[in-house]
């Protein structure tokens, strides 16, 4: 059960050619660092806006708020045309039809579409918006459109666990909210389904088995140590690690090979979307990470390292942020950059060890230029590169000589 570090874009397929594994974590790494306190001011969040269930991926909590907003077969869904399918699959699994709306070239929502598509179609039930890469959406526009025409508001925090917009936390503008607590803890599973218009009582959840909590224990300290952290516990595990790994090679065998799937299929990609996990509880562990560490330190140093890639990055020939500048409110789920040539760059980056990532590399069939130009060269061009809290100054000085290097290859800006 060697495991690959967690990998945060949601939309990798199993076809993707295989690089060497990244030199630096993709995604948050436990270390001790991580329980430290931050200083600054408190950082809102998605907990902030209202009552919370935890569950063990975004795209169940997307499943269980549509459950909650009654939606069903014969019903429609706006959703954006920039999109991972973790996000259209529970709506297909709902048996309604998901409807694609335009979004602008900043990844700001199309309200002039979304009110032609909402004309077009009569059984529009919910309108589907993202906060892309932390960045909030014009929200109480989005809150007001919804009221006026009588649909229901879900608000995508996948990448805006942190963050507040207009005096108020990210997460309390929709009817629903919900988050991928694993874009930003040091947790290999976990969503949160939030709401601060209805209650949850209706959602019941389960524990998942003790072997899941051991999977959902272990698997983020081994990735831990496969960066590098938490160098003494590492020395002091080794051994029952060890025996761990020897026990489950030996269950394999006895079952043949067939082990049940003890984890979601959460953010590592191709897994897709299996209802099983619609009534089962986050691990103890990623539910005591949302306690043990600090939304201070994990917003203000997310906002650091943002800062330092955008000026490190932002001016390379043929690169410039897909953000003009970084608003007070907002703490990144990534870096994205924007490239004239991606394909090459993201090809090089990947073989040379960057965890860099591409949002939306697959849109769901269907979507093409014709229905969203903007969402088509969004999921081509920009390339995402990973900002979270637990990076060393070191790695980010690294990364940011190796993507130099890259885009400065000889031909590469020539394209
Ligand atoms: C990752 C992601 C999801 C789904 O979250 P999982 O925890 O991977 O199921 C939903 N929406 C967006 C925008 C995402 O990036």
């Amino acid at each position: 059960m060697r495991l690959s570090p967690a990998n945060p874009d949601a939309s990798a397929v199993p076809m993707a050619p295989a690089y060497p594994p990244a030199r630096l974590p993709a995604a948050p790494a436990l270390s001790l660092d991580a329980f430290r306190r931050g200083d600054g001011p408190p950082v809102p969040s998605i907990l902030d806006a209202g009552q919370a269930r935890f569950v063990t991926s975004g795209r169940v909590a997307i499943a269980l708020a549509l459950r909650g907003m009654g939606v069903g077969p014969g019903d429609t869904v706006l959703v954006p045309a920039y999109h991972c399918a973790s996000m259209i699959e529970p709506v297909v699994w709902a048996g309604a039809a998901p409807l694609f709306y335009r979004i602008q070239a900043d990844t700001a929502v199309d309200l002039d579409d979304i009110a032609a598509k909402l004309a077009g179609a009569g059984n529009v039930r919910v309108l589907m918006a993202t906060n892309y890469f932390g960045f909030h959406q014009p929200l109480p526009a989005l809150r007001a459109f919804c009221d006026a025409h009588g649909i229901r508001l879900l608000e995508d925090c996948a990448h805006s666990f942190l963050g507040e917009h207009a005096g108020r936390p990210l997460g309390s503008f929709g009817d629903y909210a919900i988050a991928s607590t694993m874009k930003f803890y040091p947790v290999y599973e976990g969503g949160c389904l939030v709401s601060a218009r209805h209650r949850l009582d209706g959602v019941r959840l389960q524990p998942a088995g003790i072997g899941f909590e051991v999977k959902m224990l272990l698997n983020p300290i081994e990735n831990g140590f496969a960066y590098g952290r938490l160098p003494l516990l590492r020395r002091l595990l080794a051994l029952p690690m060890a025996a761990q790994h020897a026990a489950w090679r030996f269950i394999k065998a006895r079952r043949h090979g067939t082990v049940p799937a003890l984890a979601p299929g959460s953010s590592e990609g191709g897994f897709g979307f299996d209802p099983a996990w619609l009534t089962k509880r986050s691990s103890f562990f990623s539910r005591l990470m949302l306690r043990a560490v600090s939304r201070r330190r994990m917003g203000a140093l997310r906002r650091r390292h943002y800062l330092r890639l955008h000026e490190a990055l932002g001016t390379l020939p043929g690169c410039r942020p897909l953000f003009a500048s970084l608003p007070d409110g907002v703490y990144p789920w990534v870096f994205p950059l924007r490239c004239a040539a991606p394909e090459a760059l993201f090809h090089r980056l990947k073989e040379t060890g960057v965890p860099v990532i591409r949002f939306s590399e697959f849109l769901w069939p269907g979507v093409d230029a014709g229905v969203c130009a903007n969402s088509v060269d969004l999921s081509r061009r920009v390339l995402q590169l990973p900002c979270h809290q637990d990076l060393r100054d070191e790695e980010i000085g690294w990364m940011i000589d190796t993507v130099r290097a890259a885009v400065l290859a000889p031909g590469e800006h020539a394209r």
